[in-house]
């Protein structure tokens, strides 16, 4: 069963999407299927396809549903709603201008390896949002980047 809602932030020029637990909120019924990212609404019949015709067999944007459609929706836009690849986009990673490491919860954990073509084994850290985050090995300066709804961020 889903138990999970989406959120779908829109900053500056990068779409950032994660999903979001939200327990409380029951989900609407009969909402039509989501075609784009834009009009997924949550956990609930937008991320629903409509099913193959009968004699033939079914495609992915017919039959998938749930995570597993959000995650096509998202691949047919270009879109990398778990930020699978590098997220960091912002930044330069000096403390005057640390890297914006997005978050949903007020922080998260990276992985450093080095910068600049310097590579060094990888050391994790827990930035917050707020606070200035620096890598032990290289000097790597990160903050984090709260892409969540105002007030709801938790440290
Ligand atoms: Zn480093």
């Amino acid at each position: 069963m889903l138990s999970r809602t989406f959120r779908i932030a829109r900053q500056s020029n990068r779409f950032l999407s994660s999903t979001r637990i939200l327990a409380s909120k029951p989900a609407p019924a009969n909402v039509k299927t989501a075609t784009n990212l834009a009009e997924v609404t949550g956990p609930d019949s937008s991320l629903i396809g409509p099913g193959a015709t009968p004699g033939t067999i079914p495609t992915d944007m017919d039959q998938a549903t749930g995570l597993e459609r959000f995650e096509i929706l998202g691949k047919r836009e270009g879109v990398d709603v778990f930020d699978l690849e590098d997220p960091i986009t912002e930044g330069s990673g000096t403390p005057q201008d640390p890297y914006l490491v997005p978050t949903y919860i007020g922080y998260r954990y990276v992985g450093c390896k080095g910068k600049g073509g310097e590579e060094h084994k990888p050391y994790w850290m827990k930035v917050e949002d707020g606070k200035l985050a620096r890598c032990w090995q290289c000097g790597t300066s990160l903050t984090a980047k709260y892409l969540g709804e105002p007030g709801h961020a938790h440290h």
